[in-house]
């Protein structure tokens, strides 16, 4: 950063931040000098050849486009990020050869694929290099106080303090820019933690994306570029706890077992991590010279892969929001920043309810709730038009540029 007072800190330069950064810049007027992205943990590329990391993401065809625009999905490690182009989804009591498993085929609904597996130090490393390029460069330091008022936003870093107009919570789901500015939230556990491991399977996983709804959570089973797979297991906490202390074997062998063979037998080749699973909405998502995006604002469960995706989709918001602003408005000006928050706040309690629904009708439920579930699975299973309507709903161009 130059010496130019910055207009806007964003604080934490993960994917959504480092994304922000970058649509304030090409999207929302706001000179590259101008803007302080503070990142006290910045990714670095993977070496070529490094062992594929634990946490991927699942990214939608249109945030992918809109990272395409901003030019930093271009300076990935291509050879890492496998599209997918279909996908299978069936809960614990379909057969999973049965016509009643849900399948969306990239070909059936025009498009070239469905989404692609990236990992996040691959896209978060990518974003910094594409915020370097244009003169945003990460300050390493972390945020230790903040308080907003009507004129201006203070922030207390470890080594100095600074004024701004704008200040932007980006720094994931234990925000302490919310905790600063006593921002609530409301919060509940689902008593499930979510197991990630990369997998080797015994057949191709022939592009696509698995997933089975089982009775202790969903398990899915993403593709990988060099042909293994990342998965996601959502198990109930006491299941979690017994699956992370199996050995290795007795793990692939539970797993194989979960995934009902449906790629042969699968074998661990990783280490495996578990992360607790909980909904978190801020009460707010901006308020006086701030605003809170991605797992600052609002945490979903990962079964549908919508995290980051919804995080993408603020940044997007909130730089559109600002780019509307008349040519003298300061960029910390309420009316684009409550805007922001109507409109994304809405959206994502939508999104948020709708994956609580789906881990709520198959996991721990009764026979009778699954049954019904999995009965509404077959009826959209066998429906063109049903497949289509929850694709465009769960993946699709919901960011297509709204300039
Ligand atoms: C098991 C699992 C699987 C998932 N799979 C998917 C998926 O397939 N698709 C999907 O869309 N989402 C998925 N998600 C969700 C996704 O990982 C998150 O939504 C996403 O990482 C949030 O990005 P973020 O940039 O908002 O926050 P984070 O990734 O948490 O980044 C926050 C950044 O802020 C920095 N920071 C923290 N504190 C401070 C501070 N005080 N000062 C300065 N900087 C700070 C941190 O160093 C970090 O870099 C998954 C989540 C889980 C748990």
């Amino acid at each position: 950063m130059s010496d130019a007072r910055p207009q806007v800190a964003i604080v934490g330069g993960g994917m959504v931040g480092a994304a922000l950064a970058l649509l304030l810049v090409q999207r929302a007027r706001v000179p590259a000098a101008s803007v302080l992205l503070l990142e006290p943990e910045p990714a670095r590329p993977l070496p070529a050849g490094a062992p594929y990391e634990l946490r991927v993401s699942a990214i939608s065809p249109g945030n992918r486009r809109l990272l395409q625009e901003v030019g930093a999905w271009q300076l990935m490690d291509l050879a890492r990020v496998e599209s997918y182009a279909a996908m299978a989804v069936w809960s614990e009591s379909t057969p999973p050869d049965s016509p009643d498993v849900l399948r969306f085929d990239a070909a059936e609904l025009g498009e070239p694929d469905l989404g692609s597996i990236v990992e996040n130090r691959n896209l978060q490393a990518a974003l910094l290099a594409r915020c370097a390029a244009q003169g945003i460069t990460p300050v390493g330091s972390r945020l230790t106080s903040l308080s907003v008022s009507p004129d201006g936003a203070r922030l207390g870093l470890e080594e100095r303090s600074l004024d701004v107009e704008l200040v932007v919570g980006a720094d994931g789901a234990n925000s302490a820019v919310r905790r600063l500015l006593g921002i609530g939230e409301t919060e509940r556990s689902y008593g499930e933690r979510g197991i990630v491991a990369v997998v080797a399977s015994e057949r191709a996983h022939r592009h696509t994306a698995w997933q089975r709804f089982l009775t202790t959570g969903p398990l899915a089973l993403l593709p990988l570029a060099d042909g293994r797979l990342s998965i996601v297991w959502s198990a109930q906490d006491a299941e979690a706890t017994r699956l992370m202390e199996l050995t290795a074997a007795e793990f692939s062998a539970a797993l194989t077992e979960a995934s009902a063979g449906v790629l042969g037998r699968l074998t661990l080749v990783s280490a495996r991590a578990a992360y607790p699973l909980r909904r978190m909405t801020a009460n707010r998502f901006a308020g006086d010279r701030c605003a809170l995006v991605g797992d600052a604002a609002h945490v979903i469960h990962p079964l549908a892969g919508q995290g980051v995706n919804e995080g993408l989709q603020d940044a997007l918001c909130l730089a559109e929001a600002l780019a509307g602003r008349p040519a003298r408005e300061s960029v910390g000006a309420q009316r684009p920043l409550a805007a922001y928050a109507r409109e994304r706040r809405a959206g994502n309690v939508v999104t948020g309810t709708m994956m609580d629904a789906l881990d709520a009708l198959f996991t721990g439920s009764g026979p009778l709730t699954r049954m019904a579930a999995t009965a509404g699975m077959g009826l959209v299973a066998r429906s063109p038009q049903a497949r289509r309507f929850f694709f465009t709903q769960a993946a699709a161009d919901q960011s297509s540029p709204r300039r």
